[in-house]
């Protein structure tokens, strides 16, 4: 199988599993059992992994606070809109049209009061309309950094600058930002940013949150009990995968330039396949955009279609697998305008570290095989 899911999950870099298979033969003691000396050796790894993470975006070890994934860190950022007005009143949150679930469904589970930005032709958070809609009254502005599905670059400056001038409190969810664009939490005006591990070749099940001192004291913790992370996130660390994540992101800060430009020729060499034989187009622009990202719009069969016919050879997308449970179809194909007659002919190819020039002629030639398949159907 070609694997073309990158965005989805990215299969961990076997780097990143020797280091982990390491840390659980040494690890294994508890990391908060600091009286001995395997407690501190669990809790030093834990140290290394947080610098590592923390290099990789421009912050400090000690603003790490580690969580199951991306959905609890987004839960975790949100806790401070609703703890200044307390439950009983509902806080506004401005998100935007292209946010994860995680964060949109977080919002509304909170009761928050919620406004949405619109996205711009690009599919990215609209500035103008940031503009208009983030004012005093706004308690967080959540946004995501890369798209999961259109693969849009939000311009994250200028809505901190936005958020400065107002005094709100800004969270970005940088899952997918973390291994394709420079990260830089402090030009961003970031009082919080979601970090996940399985979208970076790291192990699922671990995420980080980062906090901006000055803002710490407006989260509250979701899970309560041992009092660990200065009882921002009670729970026994796991070791392994914290050393897991921090690998990955050590692995990322020296390999994401060269990596980026590397994934958007192979990303190019696709869309221009796909768009010459006349399959369809790609959705938005080449710049401003993940370089692994392709969504194209098909013209002559929708994504369900051209994905069954292409199994088990070619593992790519009909939509955001975090919403493939929904009947509705995709909330970002909808908030850049699509209806579901165009949502349906939408196939997102994520490309990633393992791809390669052989895997993208080996797709275009199976996606020529469909075609001519369907073409003598019709
Ligand atoms: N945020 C974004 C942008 C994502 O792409 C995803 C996963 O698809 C998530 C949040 C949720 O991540 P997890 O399921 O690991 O918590």
């Amino acid at each position: 199988t070609i694997y073309l899911d990158y965005q989805a999950a990215t299969p961990i870099d076997p780097r990143v599993l020797a280091g982990m298979t390491d840390a659980f033969r040494r690890n294994f003691a508890n990391p908060h059992a600091t009286d001995h000396f395997l407690g501190r050796l669990a809790n030093d790894a834990i140290e290394h992994a947080a610098i590592a993470i923390a290099n990789c975006v421009g912050a400090f070890a000690e603003d790490i606070v580690f969580t199951s994934g991306a959905t609890e860190a987004n839960a975790l950022a949100l806790t401070s809109a609703r703890s200044e007005c307390g439950f009983d009143r509902h806080p506004t949150i401005v998100t935007c049209g292209g946010d994860h679930k995680s964060v949109i469904d977080q919002a509304h589970h909170f009761g928050l009061n919620v406004r949405t930005i619109e996205l711009d032709s690009n599919g990215a958070p609209d500035i103008d309309h940031a503009s208009q809609i983030i004012d005093g009254e706004t308690a967080l502005v959540s946004v995501i950094g890369v798209n999961n599905e259109n693969g849009a670059i939000t311009d994250l400056a200028s809505i901190g600058a936005i958020c400065a001038e107002t005094g709100t409190l800004f969270h970005a969810d940088l899952s997918q930002s973390l291994s394709s664009v420079p990260i830089d939490i402090e030009a961003a005006n970031l009082s919080y940013a979601t970090l996940s591990s399985q979208k970076a070749y790291g192990p699922k099940g671990i995420g980080a949150l980062v906090v901006d001192p000055k803002a710490r004291a407006r989260l509250s913790p979701l899970l309560v009990g041992g009092g660990q992370q200065d009882g921002l996130r009670g729970g026994t660390m796991p070791t392994e995968l914290c050393v897991g994540f921090g690998i990955a992101c050590d692995l990322i800060r020296e390999e994401r330039k060269t990596e980026s430009s590397r994934l958007a020729i192979l990303r190019d060499r696709l869309v221009n396949g796909i768009e010459a034989a006349g399959w369809g187009k790609l959705l938005g622009d080449r710049s401003n955009r993940h370089p692994g990202n392709a969504l194209i719009e098909l013209f002559k069969m929708s994504a369900f279609d051209l994905l069954s016919r292409a199994q088990p050879k070619i593992a790519a997308s009909t939509r955001s697998s975090c919403s493939s449970s929904d009947e509705d179809y995709s909330h970002v194909l909808r908030a850049m305008g699509l209806g579901r007659e165009r949502a349906e002919r939408c196939v997102r190819f994520s490309l990633g570290r393992f791809s390669d020039e052989k895997q993208i002629d080996e797709v275009l030639a199976t996606l020529d095989g469909i075609s001519h398949d369907i073409a003598e159907r019709d």
